[in-house]
């Protein structure tokens, strides 16, 4: 196939998709309060999900048409059996795209190395919280200590700067926000809040319970947290903000701290936003919250070529909606949940 136009990626609104999020996986190791019930989902079969040649193929695709970033995610990825081959196999792609992935982290201390080997180039970690029973009540599942090796591993084979994701929840962590960043300057890793998304199975979602960006930023001003925006809004979601004095300063690994919020719900993107999300089972979701998706596994399965499978990948992204709409009446949450779609 010759390579298509820089930017045939392109909707209606003039946004060019150059991030893919591939969910590797639906399948789960915890059961995180905000994204999946206690008994888990339905799963998809294995036959339903699609092989590394599957994933490999669509991902050579969108390379070609102008995806530089792809995110591996899931579900779980690190439940996924062959993820180091993965990385290897979409590391050795043209052009060659930056390989990233989000992880809860709790097998990690086992692969961290053989995934930076394998040409990994950054990890984003979960933790909502350094408290063990916490993390108990939170995920379902007693795992913070190996979580924490996870991290710690990510961190010694180079995966650096490690990011941590944080998603507070009210009655629960938030009050945690300030020990969390404590924690990350000290130790060197970047730290991201995210606004919970109406994308929980268990459909719990409230507009007036949710933590909102403004609420953390005022919780950490108020436990003695200096912070400064860190530039003009890039396409990243997070706004990125300078950590400039604060509790235990002395301790931190840097001069200067970094923080992240990913404000989707009260501080949207949408207008800057240059994702695309192929979930497990080879749909093509344009928006975290679209309320259609694209195919692509049944034409890959019954041997569409090349250009037919890159025809239906361009009209897709050509009809991505404006924005999620999360604040208007008209609004309805997805049927997948966010480890169903791929975070
Ligand atoms: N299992 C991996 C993990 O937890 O990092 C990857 C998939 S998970 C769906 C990706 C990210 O989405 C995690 O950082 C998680 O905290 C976040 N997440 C899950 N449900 C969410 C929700 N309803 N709103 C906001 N973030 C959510
Ligand atoms: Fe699993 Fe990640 Fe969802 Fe937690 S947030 S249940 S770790 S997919």
């Amino acid at each position: 196939m010759s390579v298509p136009p820089v930017g045939v990626l392109r909707d209606r609104f003039g946004r060019v998709a150059t991030d893919l999020r591939i969910s590797l996986t639906d399948l789960c190791s915890l059961r995180c309060t905000y994204c999946m019930p206690a008994e888990g989902l339905p799963w998809l079969s294995k036959r339903e999900r699609l092989d590394d040649d599957e994933f490999v193929r669509l991902a050579d695709l969108f390379v070609r048409l102008g995806v530089t970033s792809i995110r591996l995610t899931g579900g779980e990825p690190l439940v996924h059996p062959t993820l180091p081959d993965v990385v290897a196999r979409l590391a050795a792609l043209t052009p060659r795209p930056e390989l990233s992935l989000t992880t809860n982290g709790v097998t990690l201390d086992r692969s961290a190395r053989k995934l930076a080997d394998a040409g990994l180039d950054r990890i984003n970690v979960s933790v909502d919280t350094l408290d063990a029973a916490r993390f108990t009540e939170l995920t379902r599942r007693d795992r913070l200590p190996s979580v924490l090796a996870g991290v710690a591993a990510a961190a010694a084979a180079g995966l650096t700067p490690v990011k941590i994701n944080s998603v507070l929840v009210r009655d629960s962590n938030l009050h945690e926000a300030p020990q969390l960043l404590g924690w990350a300057l000290r130790e060197g890793y970047r730290l991201r809040f995210i606004e919970h998304m109406p994308l929980d199975a268990d459909h719990t979602w409230s507009r007036d319970d949710m933590v909102t960006a403004d609420e953390i930023l005022a919780l950490l001003e108020g436990a003695g947290y200096q912070l400064r925006p860190h530039g003009a809004r890039t396409h990243a979601p997070a706004e990125e903000f300078d950590v400039l004095d604060g509790p235990e300063r002395d301790a931190w690994a840097e001069p200067t701290g970094r923080l992240g919020i990913i404000a989707s719900v009260t501080r949207p993107f949408c207008r800057e936003c240059d994702r695309l999300r192929l979930t497990a089972d080879g749909q093509l979701r344009t928006c975290l919250f679209a309320q259609s998706e694209t195919d692509l596994r049944a034409p890959l399965r019954a041997g569409a070529s090349d250009t037919e499978l890159t025809e239906l990948i361009v009209a897709a992204v050509a009809q991505k909606q404006s924005g999620h709409g999360i604040g208007s009446a008209a609004f309805v949450q997805p049927d997948r949940s966010m480890s169903a779609i791929g975070g």
